[in-house]
């Protein structure tokens, strides 16, 4: 059996691992050998960073792929499945209900934008669609058989409908964890870890494979004490956020825990459909009732006529995109950035090259190709959905592979969980194309 790595080697990114097997394994001399043998993917993303589109390495024979397993939706994971449509691909596709709901907004979301900014996105709308067709939603714990291989989802605890994929192949069981967390947050609950069978060989993720994050409560303490601070001095607060996973989390947190402040609290667009799309399927979350409860609680604006009127106001607005890369945010920063009074409080990590970065660093962002100082004061919290190192180690220790190999993680990330693992297993680090024959 053949795994190739196609992105997520030693940087965050572009997941997409082959794995290629045959019923008569001694005629195998590499991925590419010609006769009869299954071809999985486990994933199927894009990189975006700030001035660059990545992709997978090149995928052979597209039409070839008997099924593709999808851990979670973002676009790391997803983003290249209508370029793989457009090249061929016509096989299953197995992800959770929520997972495929959430990629159709994602990716729907993604070609708006390429087409808006002029950039042919290598791929059309019917390609979306075809995702969605190819799809068969399964449920955590459901054993499912694709091929002649049985296979089984476990909630990861990253995003709603995020999983970890335990396959068993002829008797060769491998754990793909996808992204993962184990500590529960106010949206879900932690990774279900579970597995009924302890894997051969474990393909773990790496963000986070040298360092660990404060506690939760540590960090939702932090965040409103300034949030409350920056109203009670008369000024807003801008909350940037991804639609996906954090949105929530942040909206629970201030409709639970601040039932004093003295504004309103603002939710919108993207943010909003991925809510309602969480709440017509619950499953994946820990209180639908609570996120129901904190709906009725924040006010939502439409368009920009509503968001002009909101700003001329107090306010708390929870806008996308996280990383001040695109989206209604902008505008609020555009409008309320340059006031010393008001706050803007970054929930996760700011990408290299991102405008996020850049206003941490250098206190600027570039706004329709001008820079604008910002004046109001930044704040950033670590609402991350990544395990943290000693939880990535402890699962290393419970589930006890033969084989861990380690992506999802920029260099020094993945080399230091490798250095850990060594202790007890044979450890790969994948270099990008690397094939590692796994008998
Ligand atoms: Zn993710």
């Amino acid at each position: 059996m053949f795994l190739k790595f196609h992105g997520a080697t030693k940087e965050v990114g572009r997941s997409c691992v082959e794995l290629a097997f045959s019923s008569n394994p001694s005629s195998a001399q590499n991925i590419s050998y010609a006769g009869n043998k299954t071809r999985f993917l486990l994933d199927c993303g894009i990189k975006l960073t700030a001035n660059s589109l990545e992709y997978p390495t090149k995928i052979e024979n597209p039409q070839e792929i008997n099924a593709i397993f999808v851990s979670h939706a973002h676009l790391d994971h997803t983003g290249y499945l209508p370029h793989l449509i457009h090249e061929g691909f016509n096989a299953p596709i197995y992800c959770t209900e929520t997972t495929k709901e959430t990629t159709r907004m994602l990716l729907e979301d993604a070609h708006k934008i390429e087409a808006a900014e002029h950039r042919h996105p290598g791929y059309e709308t019917r390609d979306i669609e075809e995702v969605m067709q190819l799809t068969r939603p399964v449920n955590y714990r459901q054993e499912i058989t694709a091929g002649n291989a049985r296979c089984m989802f476990y909630d990861a605890g990253h995003i709603p409908g995020s999983s970890s994929i335990l396959l068993n192949i002829a008797g060769k069981k491998i754990l793909y964890t996808g992204d993962i967390k184990l500590e529960e947050t106010r949206l879900i609950k932690g990774a279900d870890t579970n597995y009924k069978e302890n894997p051969d060989i474990l393909i773990i993720e790496s963000t986070y494979g040298s360092r660990e994050h404060d506690s939760r409560a540590e960090t939702e303490k932090k965040f409103l004490e300034q949030t409350n601070k920056t109203l009670n001095n008369g000024g807003s607060v801008i909350i940037p956020v991804f639609a996906v996973g954090r949105a929530q989390e942040i909206l629970l947190l201030l409709s639970k825990e601040a039932k004093e402040l003295n504004a309103p609290v603002y939710f919108e667009g993207m943010s909003k459909r991925v809510t309602q799309s969480y709440l017509a399927r619950p499953s994946g979350l820990k209180s639908a009732e609570e996120l129901r409860q904190a709906m009725k609680k924040v006010h939502f604006l439409k368009d920009e006529k509503d968001r002009a009127n909101a700003v001329e106001r107090q306010g708390v607005f929870i806008s996308t995109a996280g990383m001040l890369s695109g989206g209604p945010v902008l505008n609020y920063i555009k409008h309320l950035g340059r006031d010393r009074k008001n706050s803007i409080l970054l929930t996760g990590y700011q990408g290299e090259g991102t405008n996020g970065r850049s206003l941490i660093n250098k206190g600027f962002v570039t706004i329709d190709n001008k820079i604008m100082d910002v004046k109001s004061k930044v704040f950033q919290y670590d609402f991350s959905a990544h395990a943290g190192a000693s939880e990535l180690k402890s699962l290393i220790q419970k589930t006890k592979p033969r084989i861990t190999i380690i992506n999802h993680g920029d260099f020094e990330e993945a080399e230091s969980l490798a250095d850990y693992a060594r202790q007890f297993c044979k450890v790969y680090v994948p270099e990008l194309d690397e094939e590692i024959n796994v008998e």
